[in-house]
């Protein structure tokens, strides 16, 4: 394997989450029952005609800028045919001779913290095939045609990526785009991304490229290690004892981490490509892609930065707070209508020190609470204007910060309105002094051991009683004035010479 370099290039497909498919005016959702969401078009009934969606098209169109590659101004649609019981039509309408987009290149870090651009070939739109369950007991095949016509864009890079890692990270940024557009989840374990890794082995020193294989089924980045781990050393193998790499396709074997031979891709029958007569050239004028160029959100990594250098957040609260869009919309929304409530004399300083304590809150408890839950980020019920409401309150001092945490944690599913639930809960900090007094009264009776200890030297121990005072206050207590009042009588104690 030291003898080899190892040479990949991927084909991304990313379903898109439009309302509907994409030649057709079938609802786009295909987790419901059976052949549903079918129609004329997208079952290929004769003398149906599918119409282009444009939707899916400003999809494609925003992703292209996203590639930074040239968006086709005359792109155009082919028919790739084959059969198969998946496609009533027997062709895919694919993009082969025009493609939306032509070029472009993608950023990522790799290990050693240096940036690498890896090349992307192109990018088309098209459209899925519907979906077939092998049923084994009953000995036969079932067809779901919810998912045929639903939009796709396939990414297709050059052969620049040298290890797994490389891949991982190109196909994470794909996501982060596909994401902060809007136009899909990128989920690769649900198939709302799908990656075909392509690899061949060269010499070290040569130039010209090696004979691939083709691999499928790859559903998570851990099979795509594994499976390049696995490719890589099996031609290895071949080369090195004087054979040839077949150029195949082959399928990753999740139980056993080995690939397997799918088809020969000698074999591959032609498609006979041929421009698709039932659909119009896509001709784009110059105004609707400046359009879609104005449209074009703050990426994760603008973002991050941002985060670090204007509200001096740190590289790792930056990094959780824009690893999904949702994140950093609660983010930035919550700090923006907080710093709008607020009369402050020094507004950027308290930026900053709002930034910073909602970052504590949603790195913590926010992170924690989606992993305990199993939920993504947005699927809360934490919307900015309660959770800022409640920042205030913890602000303004009326209630603790253990109040506002478990406000905080009871928001995630639940749409509460802080001020009335804290309210309605009299968890709201009691200014009552005599009600104050009796629980440090009574908190000094019950801890003797500590009381003596802290009149011995220890003053660690005012730190227990403190505690013990607010849990007598059920947390209503205000920590200031309980702090205040405690180590008062502490003192007049020790003046007194009485234990
Ligand atoms: P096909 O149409 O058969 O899938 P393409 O020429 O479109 O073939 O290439 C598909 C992918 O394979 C691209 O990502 C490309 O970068 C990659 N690729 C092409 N040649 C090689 C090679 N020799 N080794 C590794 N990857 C390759
Ligand atoms: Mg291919
Ligand atoms: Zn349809």
């Amino acid at each position: 394997m030291n003898d080899y370099e190892i040479v990949m290039g991927l084909e991304v497909h990313i379903e898109l989450a439009t309302q509907r498919k994409i030649f057709c005016r079938c609802k786009n959702t295909f987790a419901e029952a059976a052949n549903t969401n079918v129609c004329p078009v997208c079952l290929g009934l004769p003398g149906a005609l599918p119409v282009l969606n444009p939707e899916a098209l400003s999809c494609a169109v925003r992703m292209g800028l996203a590639l930074q590659g040239q968006i086709n101004r005359n792109s155009r649609f082919d028919r790739k045919n084959y059969f198969y019981p998946d496609n009533a039509t027997a062709y895919q309408i694919t993009q082969f001779y025009e493609p939306i987009l032509k070029g472009g290149q993608v950023e990522v870090q790799t290990e050693a913290g240096e940036t690498k651009v890896i090349r992307i070939h192109e990018m088309h739109m098209e459209d899925d095939a519907g979906k077939l369950t092998h049923d084994l007991e009953r000995r036969v095949s079932l067809v779901d045609f919810n998912r045929k016509g639903v939009p796709l864009l396939e990414i297709v890079t050059e052969p620049d990526f040298r290890n797994a890692d490389e891949v991982i990270a190109f196909l994470e940024k794909i996501r982060m785009f596909a994401m902060y557009l809007g136009i899909s989840d990128g989920k690769l374990h649900e198939g709302s991304m799908r990656a075909d890794v392509n690899l061949s082995l060269r010499k070290v020193e040569e130039e010209a490229l090696g004979v691939r294989t083709e691999m499928k089924n790859l559903n998570s980045f851990t099979s795509i290690r594994r499976a390049v781990a696995y490719e890589a050393e099996r031609q290895a193998q071949v080369l090195g004892a004087g054979g040839k790499v077949v150029f195949e396709t082959r399928r990753f074997d999740e139980a056993d981490g080995t690939t397997k031979v799918m088809r020969t891709k000698e074999e591959v029958m032609d498609y006979r490509y041929f421009p698709e007569p039932d659909l119009l050239p896509v001709h784009l004028p110059e105004e609707y892609i400046r359009k879609m160029e104005e449209q074009m959100p703050e990426f994760r990594e603008e973002k991050a930065e941002r985060y670090m250098r204007e509200l001096s957040l740190t590289q790792e609260e930056a990094q959780i707070l824009t690893r999904h869009p949702a994140t950093a919309v609660l983010f930035e929304e919550t700090l923006r209508l907080w710093q709008e409530g607020a009369e402050d004399e020094r507004p950027e300083d308290s930026e900053t020190r709002r930034a910073k304590t909602i970052a504590a809150r949603m790195c913590g408890d926010l992170m924690y609470l989606c992993r305990e839950k199993k939920a993504d980020p947005g699927q809360w019920k934490i919307t900015p204007e309660a959770f800022a409401e409640l920042l205030r309150m913890q602000e303004d001092g009326v209630i603790t910060t253990k109040t506002a945490r478990d406000v905080f944690a009871l928001m995630f599913d639940k749409n509460i309105e802080p001020m009335v639930y804290v309210n309605e809960c009299h968890l709201l900090i009691t200014k009552d002094e005599d009600a104050l007094e009796v629980a440090v009264d009574a908190v000094l009776k019950a801890q003797e051991k500590s009381v003596s200890d802290y009149l011995s030297g220890k003053e660690k121990a005012a730190g227990h009683l403190l505690g013990c005072v607010m849990k007598e206050t059920n947390g209503q207590a205000d920590p200031a004035a309980a702090r205040k009042l405690l180590l008062k009588k502490l003192a007049e104690r020790k003046a007194a010479g009485t234990m």
